[in-house]
């Protein structure tokens, strides 16, 4: 049986940059990832990551506008470090490598991003995530630790109070194996997959907050689901908000600048969950425009001018050529808002230690929660170093003084017994389809209006379809890349995140960032200033309430 001092699960930037500082804390650290490290979704993100570093902007504005921007979910302590830390990280990237964008006299290029005071997003061109990851990758050295490259985490083994390593499906060899782990961070990244029109990478399926939560951790405000403004239409693909950093506008059917109407003051540049409720509420009242491929509203981006649409927007440009016909350049480009980021996840504090000792976990996987109800662009870039590292070096730490773990020989009988059970079948459902159900309910019941009557019967159909899985049917019986198997295994995850989403939603009667309730449209700081936490029951999700981490800044209304 294998056995290292750390696991790593996920090699994206929050699960390198563990990695790096679990190496240099002298600890044997190994990385599982289903996927190469660099086709990790971090490598998709486009617009930038934030720091406060010019001469008009602070560390304080930044704690203010992420304080502002999570409406007053977010942690404020744990706010503070993080603003704190950004400057510093931004460096640190810049010394391993990143090349980063330059203003004319040779300083770092910084554009505006939404809800941020200042120009604040430091960015590589619009492939910030690429550049990071690239230079985080050769910075920490293959040689220095073991990969488990193409390898699918499905369990944490939990006994003792403690953890005592994973399991994980091989997909090379097709079959499950044990790690031995004293410390084991997940940083297995987004879940957007869980809705029919995302962002996301089709890998992104929430594996290790799913596992987490079946080993008893407390997932933390899952009802917090970011929609962004600006996907293309029919594929989704992001159309960064650098865009409208750089001076793209929205605009409706009769070609009105609309979001004057919803964010007079910084109109386009408002938050993320103001502008996408704008773009619903254009096309409900009927200012949008219809095709084919459902709903949509313009983004301009030619009064920009061919030049800086060219260098600085590149790679949407190229989407747009090519996956619209659209050329930005002389045309306004069809968008729609698509889900995008989950503030909720693996609840941690500061350090990454989650409910569950020798557990720890960072990036989009976890909830710190600095985000709160609603992440501001720009900001999850930077928590994926800044966690990412605290994780590392408390796994490290703990790693150091715990005791051997103890898994048994039993252990990956016990996990993988259910799952051997799928390609036993001779009839049963079908993963794919219970997917796509799954994805079509979320995106319909559970998307950016919400109200009683629909989340009641979001919470009746994704039970439906939970006890359709026990009933799952693996056919591919092939032991190499049987992608049937890791698309079973995904779903099922889902499914288990979807319900602790739409059960959360229900709970929450008020109108909060992301969460937004047509039955309860007010914020109601007196109930509900508080954090949803989830844990697993055979019934479903258990949810009771924690306080937000509060300092400074009391709750004002929010407007943009
Ligand atoms: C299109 C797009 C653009 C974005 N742009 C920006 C931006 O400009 N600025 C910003 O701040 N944020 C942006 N974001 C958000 C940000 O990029 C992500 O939140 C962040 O990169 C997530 O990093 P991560 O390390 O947590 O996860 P990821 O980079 O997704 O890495 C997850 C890792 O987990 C592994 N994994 C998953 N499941 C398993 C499993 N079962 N077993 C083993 N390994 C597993 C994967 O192989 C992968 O290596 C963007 C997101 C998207 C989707």
């Amino acid at each position: 049986m294998a056995r290292h001092e750390v696991v790593v699960v996920g090699a994206g930037l929050a699960g390198q940059r563990a990695a790096l500082a679990a190496v240099e804390a002298g600890r044997d650290v190994a990385i599982v990832s289903k996927l190469h490290p660099l086709r990790s979704h971090s490598g998709a993100a486009q617009g930038g990551i934030n720091a406060a570093v010019g001469a008009e902007d602070s560390v304080e504005t930044h704690i203010f506008d992420t304080v502002k921007g999570s409406d007053y979910l977010g942690d404020q302590d744990a706010i503070e470090f993080f603003c704190r830390e950004a400057g510093p990280t931004v460096v640190e990237m810049e010394h391993f490598g990143t090349i980063f964008s330059r203003a004319p006299d040779g300083s770092l290029a910084r554009r505006p991003f939404g809800g941020a005071h200042f120009p604040r997003t430091i960015y590589a061109a619009d492939r910030t995530g690429l550049a990071l990851l690239q230079a985080l990758w050769e910075r920490l050295g293959s040689e220095r630790f073991t990969l488990y490259e193409e390898w699918d985490l499905t369990n944490v083994v939990v006994r003792d109070g403690r953890v005592q390593g994973i399991v994980a499906f091989d997909r090379q060899k097709g079959d499950f194996a044990e790690i031995a782990a004293s410390a084991v961070v997940l940083a297995t990244g987004p879940s957007g997959r869980i809705y029919a029109h995302t962002t996301n990478a089709h890998s992104c399926t929430g594996d290790g907050v799913a596992a987490a939560y079946a080993a008893g951790a407390a997932l933390k405000d899952m009802e917090f689901v970011q929609f962004h403004p600006t996907a293309l239409l029919e594929s989704s693909i992001l159309i960064t908000e650098g865009a409208r950093g750089e001076g793209g506008v929205l605009t409706n059917a009769s070609g009105e600048k609309f979001m004057v109407r919803y964010a007079p003051h910084v109109k386009d540049l408002a938050s993320r969950d103001v502008v996408s409720r704008a773009i619903v509420t254009e096309v409900q009242e009927g200012r949008g425009f219809t095709g084919p491929y459902g709903p949509y509203v313009h983004l301009e981006l030619m009064a920009l001018g061919r030049e800086r649409i060219e260098s600085r927007l590149q790679e949407i440009c190229d989407f747009a050529r090519r996956f619209a016909g659209i050329d930005p350049v002389t045309q306004p480009i069809p968008i729609y808002p698509a889900q995008h980021y989950m503030m909720g996840g693996i609840g941690t504090n500061a350090r990454g230690e989650t409910s569950v000792a020798g557990l720890f976990a960072a990036g989009e996987a976890a909830c710190v929660s600095i985000h709160g109800a609603n992440r501001l662009g720009g900001n999850s870039l930077l928590e994926t170093l800044v966690f990412g590292k605290q994780a590392g070096l408390a796994a490290a730490a703990y790693a150091e003084g715990a005791p051997a773990p103890a898994m048994r020989a039993t252990d990956l009988e016990e996990a993988t017994a259910p799952l051997r059970r799928w390609s036993s079948r001779t009839d049963g459902e079908d993963p794919s389809a219970l997917r796509a159900e799954l994805q079509a309910t979320m995106e319909r019941y559970a998307g950016i209006y919400r109200n009683e009557a629909d989340l009641m019967e979001g919470i009746r159909r994704v039970r439906a379809l939970k006890a359709r899985f026990e009933r799952v049917r693996v056919v591919d019986r092939s032991s190499v890349y049987n992608l049937n198997l890791t698309d079973a295994l995904e779903t099922g995850h889902m499914i288990e995140l979807a319900e602790t989403i739409v059960v959360g939603a229900y709970a929450r009667t008020e109108s909060r960032g992301a969460h937004a309730r047509t039955d309860f449209p007010a914020r109601d700081d007196a109930r509900w200033m508080q954090h949803t936490i989830a844990r697993r029951t055979p019934e479903g999700p258990n949810l009771s309430y924690a306080p937000v981490g509060y300092t400074r800044w009391a709750p004002t209304e929010r407007v943009y």
